[in-house]
């Protein structure tokens, strides 16, 4: 009995489709339709206009060759989708059906999620991804798979995200990427230029992969590669690893110039704290000693009837002659000098040098 029950259906659904769509056959007519739109219950449509049964809720589909519209139930507008996916309609069991739409329901589970929904809550979308957004929303999946794909595709083309966003966080290539560009300004930072899903995809920054962190995360390199800036240009031409292996041996060129300017700039910085405080300053040969209360080894220099004693700190061989030091404590008023030997240094994160003292 409901075999039979479901067999008229089936008929009246193939009839009332094929004569909506102008007297095509099944298989011609069924991809014509579309799902346009969704009703509520408080609507003047009682009857599937498919199937004839009563139905609660009801789904516009249009003909898109002749602009038809027709207002069916949920079950017809399953056995449509199924239909396409499928090309059967007698045989098919209410259990593929509910394949099929498991199917869509997985998709949109995998690819559709609050933020996505939130986001397309404020585009002004093309109107039938609109009713497949308000149809997600009252029913938790897309009317059918090519709807939700159709969504996913604009939802990538046209959301937008900074390139650090995406990145995944702790891996290597996002370390080094990073590494490389932190010291530009944001405006000029590639890693916060915006880009789609889709063209973040299309990006390749396997380029990433061989280079060292540690080289990357030199100052100097960084100043280089900052000066070296091959320009605008599509971010994904800029870190292609055509344009990178490019910029990075440019930037390494330059790298020697900003290393000998920060030097001279750091001997320049030095000559004027020395002529500001000539007196803590000096230039001295040290020979081996011995401390007078314990015996122990130690550097010492004597210059005008004073006695300096080279910190235990820093580390000196009689080759090296006179050496720059600075005063760093009176160990006996007027007389006796404890001083360290003063070192020009590479600074770890920024392109200067400094001066130490060991
Ligand atoms: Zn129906």
């Amino acid at each position: 009995m409901a075999e039979k029950k479901e067999h008229n259906k089936n008929v009246n659904f193939t009839e009332n489709l094929v004569a909506a769509s102008g007297g095509k056959i099944l298989e011609e007519a069924a991809p014509l339709w579309r799902f346009s739109h969704f009703g509520a219950e408080k609507t003047g449509f009682r009857h599937c206009q498919l199937c004839h049964s009563r139905m609660k809720l009801w789904l516009a589909i249009r003909n898109t060759s002749n602009g038809v519209v027709l207002f069916i139930g949920h079950d017809c507008y399953d056995k449509l989708v199924a239909f396409l996916a499928t090309k059967k309609l007698e045989s098919l069991s209410l259990g593929s059906r509910k394949q099929y739409i498991s199917k869509i329901k997985k998709y949109c589970k995998q690819n559709i999620n609050e933020s996505f929904l939130a986001w397309f809550g404020e585009q002004t979308a093309p109107k039938e991804l609109q009713e497949t957004i308000k149809f997600i929303e009252k029913f938790g999946y897309a009317p059918t798979l090519e709807a939700a794909e159709a969504l996913v595709l604009f939802y990538k083309t046209t959301r937008r995200f900074p390139l650090d966003e995406l990145l995944d966080y702790t891996s290597h290539r996002a370390l080094v990427l990073r590494a490389l560009f932190s010291d530009f300004s944001e405006e000029t930072n590639p890693l916060q230029r915006e880009v789609s899903l889709a063209e973040f995809e299309a990006l390749d920054l396997s380029f990433a992969d061989s280079l060292n962190y540690e080289e990357v995360d030199d100052g100097f390199f960084r100043e280089a590669l900052r000066k070296t800036h091959p320009g605008d240009m599509s971010l994904g031409k800029l870190l292609s690893s055509e344009i990178l292996s490019l910029w990075i041996n440019d930037a390494q060129k330059m790298k020697s110039a900003i290393v000998d300017e920060a030097w001279k700039r750091a001997v320049i910085d030095l000559q004027k704290r020395i002529a500001e405080s000539q007196e803590d300053y000096l230039l001295l040969p040290f020979w081996e000693g011995r401390n007078p209360t314990r015996g122990t080894p130690q550097w010492e220099s004597r210059v005008n009837g004073k006695k300096y004693v080279l910190a235990r700190e820093s580390s000196y061989s009689i080759s090296e002659g006179p050496v720059l030091t600075r005063i760093s404590r009176e160990l006996v008023p007027g007389r006796v000098f404890l001083v360290s030997k003063l070192a020009l240094r590479p600074s770890a994160n920024s392109p200067r040098y400094s001066w130490v003292t060991w």
